[in-house]
C-alpha cells in the first residue's frame, strides 16, 4: 500500500494537523497518536469441507477515556492491522463528536465472505467471539457490524459470548437482529443520520433536496439505505449507484426494485436495464456532475489525482475514510462542501448507543423515538461543527469542516484524559 494511502498514516496525519491548529498539549497528542492496545490473532476454523483454515484477525482498542471502546468488525480480504487501527481512531472521534459515552475500537478478519457459505461464516464468527471474549464486554469494548458483517453475524457472536460467560449479555454487541433485542431503527441508522446531515447542509447551501441529484458509491449497509432514505426522507433523485463491480447511471433516476433484481440476477447493479441507463465505472461515478455525491463504500476513493474532477456541490462521506487529506484540501479550495465521515456516518454508532441503552435498561423504544433522538443528536453535531469552523474563521483562520469536527472531538477526549490524570 502506498504510504500516502495507508489509512493509519492518514488518521495520524489528520490528528496532528488538528492538534497543531488547536495547540493540543504534546503529552495528550503522544497518547492519542497510537492505539491503547492492538490484538493480532491467528484463528484456526474447521470449515464445512472438513479442512482447517487459519484466519488472521484483529481487535484494536484505540482510546477509552470517555467510555468502553466501540466500533464494528469488518470481514474483508484486504483487511490489515493499519486499516483497523485507523478505523478505531476514527471511531474515537466519532463517538466523542456525537457526545455518546464511548471510546473507539474496531475489529477485522482477513477473509472473503463472497467465497464462504453460511456454515463457514458462522464457524468463523463464533471462533472470533471465542478469541476476543476476554477483551470485549458491555463495559469494556462493544463490537458492531461494518463492511461485510451483518446482524446475523452479531447474533452468532452474542450467542457465543453468552456461552463463554455463562449468561445472556445482550449489550456486548450492537446491530443485532430485533429478535434478540437489537433496536428498531438501527438497521438503517447510518444512512438515516447521513440524510439528516444532508438536510441541514442543503439548507445551508440553499439546495432544494427535492430537486437535487445524487450519486451514491456503494450498495451495502450504508449505500443501499442512502438510496432508499434520500428518496423517502428528502424526496431526492438518485441518478447513479455502484457496487464493487461498477455502477449504473440514469439521469432520469434509478428504480430500487430494478436495482435489486439486477443485483440478484447478475450479482451487480451493473445489470440494471433501462433505455436511459448506462453502465459506468466507480471512477466515473465519482466524477459525475451531480448536486450531492455520497461515497458509501471504502477508504481512499477521492484522492489527489481525481479531486480536481469532482463535480458536486456537497460531498457527504458516508463511508469511513473515503477522502484523503490532499483531496480534502483540494475540495476545500474548490469550495465544495466536504463533510467528514465521523460526522456524516455517526448515525450508525449513535443508533448502537441507543441499542446498548435499551439492552442495559431492559426498556425498548419505538422507531419514532429512535429516529427523533438520532435526528437531535446528529443535527447538534453538524451545527457544532459548523460553529467551530465559523469561530476559527472569525479569528481569521480558515479551517475545513473535518478539522473543525476533529477539534471538538479531540478536545473532549483530551479533557477526559486530563481530568482522569493520564497526563
Ligand atoms: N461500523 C459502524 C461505524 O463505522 C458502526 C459502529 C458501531 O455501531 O459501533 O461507525
Amino acid at each position: 500500500m502506498a504510504e500516502e494511502l495507508n489509512p493509519f498514516k492518514i488518521a495520524q496525519h489528520q490528528l496532528e494537523e488538528a492538534a497543531g491548529i488547536m495547540k493540543l498539549d504534546r503529552q495528550a497528542l503522544d497518547i492519542l497518536k497510537e492505539p491503547k492496545r492492538t490484538l493480532i490473532m491467528n484463528i484456526p476454523v474447521k470449515m464445512s469441507n472438513g479442512k482447517t483454515q487459519t484466519f488472521t484477525a484483529f481487535r484494536v482498542r484505540y482510546n477509552d477515556a470517555l467510555g468502553p471502546a466501540k466500533g464494528g468488525i469488518r470481514f474483508h480480504p484486504q483487511e490489515s492491522v493499519d486499516t483497523v487501527k485507523a478505523l478505531s481512531a476514527w471511531m474515537t472521534w466519532k463517538c466523542s463528536l456525537a457526545e455518546i459515552p464511548f471510546g473507539g475500537g474496531k475489529g477485522g478478519v482477513i477473509c472473503d465472505t463472497k467465497k464462504m457459505n453460511d456454515k463457514d461464516l458462522e464457524a468463523l464468527s463464533r471462533a472470533y467471539a471465542r478469541a476476543v471474549f476476554k477483551d470485549i464486554g458491555p463495559d469494556v469494548d462493544i463490537p458492531a457490524p461494518d463492511v461485510y458483517t451483518t446482524p446475523q453475524i452479531m447474533a452468532w457472536i452474542m450467542d457465543e459470548y453468552a456461552n463463554m460467560v455463562g449468561h445472556n449479555e445482550f449489550g456486548v454487541i450492537t446491530g443485532k437482529p430485533v429478535e434478540i433485542w437489537g433496536s428498531e431503527g438501527r438497521m438503517d441508522s447510518t444512512a438515516l443520520g447521513g440524510m439528516f446531515v444532508m438536510r441541514e447542509a442543503a439548507k445551508m447551501l440553499k439546495l432544494n433536496p427535492k430537486k437535487a441529484t445524487i450519486a451514491v458509491q456503494g450498495f451495502g449497509n450504508a449505500g443501499k439505505f442512502a438510496y432508499t432514505l434520500s428518496k423517502k426522507v428528502l424526496g431526492s433523485k438518485v441518478v447513479a449507484i455502484s457496487d464493487s463491480e461498477g455502477g449504473v447511471y440514469d439521469p432520469t433516476g434509478l428504480d430500487l426494485d430494478k436495482l435489486e433484481e439486477a443485483k440478484q440476477k447478475t450479482g451487480s447493479v451493473q445489470g440494471y436495464k433501462s433505455k436511459t441507463a448506462r453502465k459506468i465505472t466507480n471512477e466515473e461515478l465519482l466524477e459525475l456532475k451531480v448536486d450531492i455525491l455520497i461515497p458509501a463504500a471504502i477508504e481512499n476513493q477521492v484522492k489527489e489525482d481525481n479531486a480536481d474532477r469532482i463535480n458536486c456541490k456537497l460531498l457527504l462521506e458516508l463511508a469511513n475514510g473515503p477522502v484523503t487529506p490532499e483531496a480534502t484540501n483540494i475540495l476545500f479550495e474548490r469550495k465544495i462542501l466536504d463533510l467528514p465521515d465521523f460526522l456524516v456516518n455517526s448515525g450508525g454508532v449513535i443508533g448502537s448507543y441507543f441499542e446498548w441503552v435499551q439492552n442495559r435498561t431492559g426498556y425498548y423504544w419505538e422507531t419514532e423515538r429512535f429516529d427523533a433522538e438520532l435526528d437531535k443528536k446528529i443535527t447538534t453535531s453538524f451545527k457544532e461543527t459548523m460553529a467551530m469552523q465559523k469561530a476559527y474563521a472569525d479569528k481569521g483562520e480558515k479551517i475545513n469542516p473535518r478539522m473543525a469536527a476533529y477539534i471538538i472531538a479531540i478536545d473532549r477526549v483530551a479533557k477526559a484524559m486530563k481530568v482522569r490524570g493520564w497526563y
